[in-house]
């Protein structure tokens, strides 16, 4: 059996970048540089909070991160991929850095790294808690997901049984780039509510290795053989989407004693953004007891130099491959094919190598935009020159035909009058348009 033949599950994918999280609070990599070169300028407030941990305060490194800094020159909107750049060229090399007269061997350059991830973190923390004003749209959209999910379930399970996977697994999966998981948290809640109400179903989110805490207990992660097994011996079934955050997920921790990826999220009680509290985050690994901080969570960022990755990055990788290549449409939601991500640009050539056709819709904000309505390919460009270059570049891989863009800005583009319409997320989940 080839890659690319056998099951063609899940046949749509909705792939969020950057933009997708905006209007809930999320920044951008130009608005999460011009943050970080404020608090290099002037040291926040939260830090002295932070390290009172102790663990923190351990690695933490702000002097280091404000030396570096120095030499970083051109626009303060690339600030950041400029420094993680440098920092990651010299971390590679196992070199260390020398900035003017002074030398940083490589365990430092470790903990100025760390530094920043910190920082971005915090960045993140104060937008979304300012952005929760508007997350109402976020938890619609997030409904109408769930209603596809068992809407689905019901036509299945008529067709097919309890072994094939279209009997179990949606036809929809989810590839992010973002850090911020709110799409995850938010199914989560939706579907323990669901779960607790229904006889005849209940609903997942597949997290793969990721072990998580529930009733105080940390339980088996959920994946696609976990969803088999329930389905052999219980009589209410399970129906599980696929969930891949290539880039990692806040929240989530890494042990860096046993490299157990356990997270702890408090039964999603709370909002997305809580995790990224800097106080009160110590978690301690289930599996050798070692305290775990915010620093420990695995997050990718691209940066220009190509960098060895952590198991669990080359895992995601390949399962994003898997499910793209499989899928017959994707939908691209605030993701604006950066120059910078070789990740994500390298797994797109990857999947695209089979020389199959797939359908893009393209999700993205134009200043231009009068009203919320899909274009193709030739029309969008006459329109929307100031997303030429964005235009061209999904043209590129999918082709004239393939393609159509909405420029109502993210999930907007599902908006009828004051809410998100689930009439309308069907319809490009289900590729009418
Ligand atoms: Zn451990």
């Amino acid at each position: 059996m080839s890659l690319t033949s056998g099951v063609r599950l899940p046949e749509t994918i909705l792939f969020m970048g950057a933009g997708f999280s905006k209007n809930a609070g999320g920044l951008s990599t130009a608005d999460l540089s011009y943050k970080l070169k404020k608090y290099v300028e002037k040291t926040p407030d939260f830090l002295e909070d932070a390290i009172r941990n102790e663990r923190i305060a351990n690695i933490i490194d702000f002097e280091g991160v404000k030396e570096i800094s120095e030499v970083i020159r051109g626009d303060n909107s690339l600030f950041l991929p400029n420094l993680f750049t440098l920092i990651d060229y010299n971390l590679e090399k196992r070199k260390g850095l020398k900035v003017k007269d002074k030398f940083f061997d490589v365990d430092r350059l470790y903990r100025i790294k760390k530094t920043v991830e910190f920082l971005i973190q915090a960045a993140e923390y104060e937008g979304f808690k300012e952005g929760i004003k508007k997350f109402e749209r976020y938890r619609e959209f997030c409904r109408c997901l769930q209603k596809f999910m068992i809407d689905e379930h019901y036509e299945k399970i008529i067709k097919y049984s309890p072994e094939e996977p279209e009997y179990y697994m949606s036809s929809l999966g989810v590839v992010t780039t973002n850090w911020d998981g709110i799409v995850f948290w938010e199914m989560m809640k939706l579907n323990n509510e669901f779960n607790h109400k229904s006889t005849d179903v209940g609903l997942y989110l597949d997290f793969g290795d990721l072990i998580i805490k529930k009733n105080d207990k940390f339980i088996i992660s959920m994946d696609e053989g976990a969803v088999r097994r329930n389905n052999k011996i219980n009589k209410k079934p399970y129906r599980i989407m696929k969930y891949i955050a290539t880039h990692g997920m806040f929240g989530t921790r890494v042990c860096p004693n046993c490299g157990l990826y356990f997270a702890d999220f408090g039964n999603f009680k709370n909002e997305h953004y809580e995790m990224l509290n800097t106080k009160n985050l110590d978690l301690k690994c289930p599996n050798c007891g070692t305290e775990t901080s915010i620093i420990d969570s695995p997050l990718y960022y691209q940066s220009y130099v190509e960098r060895k990755f952590g198991y669990l990055i080359y895992k995601w990788e390949e399962e994003s491959i898997n499910i793209l290549r499989k899928a017959k449409r994707i939908i691209f939601i605030g993701y604006s094919l950066p120059d910078d991500d070789l990740q994500i640009r390298s797994m797109l050539f990857n999947v695209f190598s089979d020389g199959e056709d797939r359908k893009a819709y393209v999700m993205d904000y134009s200043d231009k935009n009068k009203s919320n309505r899909w274009y193709g390919a030739d029309e969008a460009r006459e329109k929307f020159e100031d997303k030429k270059d964005l235009i061209n570049k999904y043209i590129s891989i999918f082709g004239e035909e393939n393609v159509m863009f909405n420029f109502s800005g993210g999930i907007n583009a599902f908006l009828a009058g004051e809410s998100i319409s689930c009439e309308m997320v069907n319809e490009v989940l289900r590729g009418e348009i």
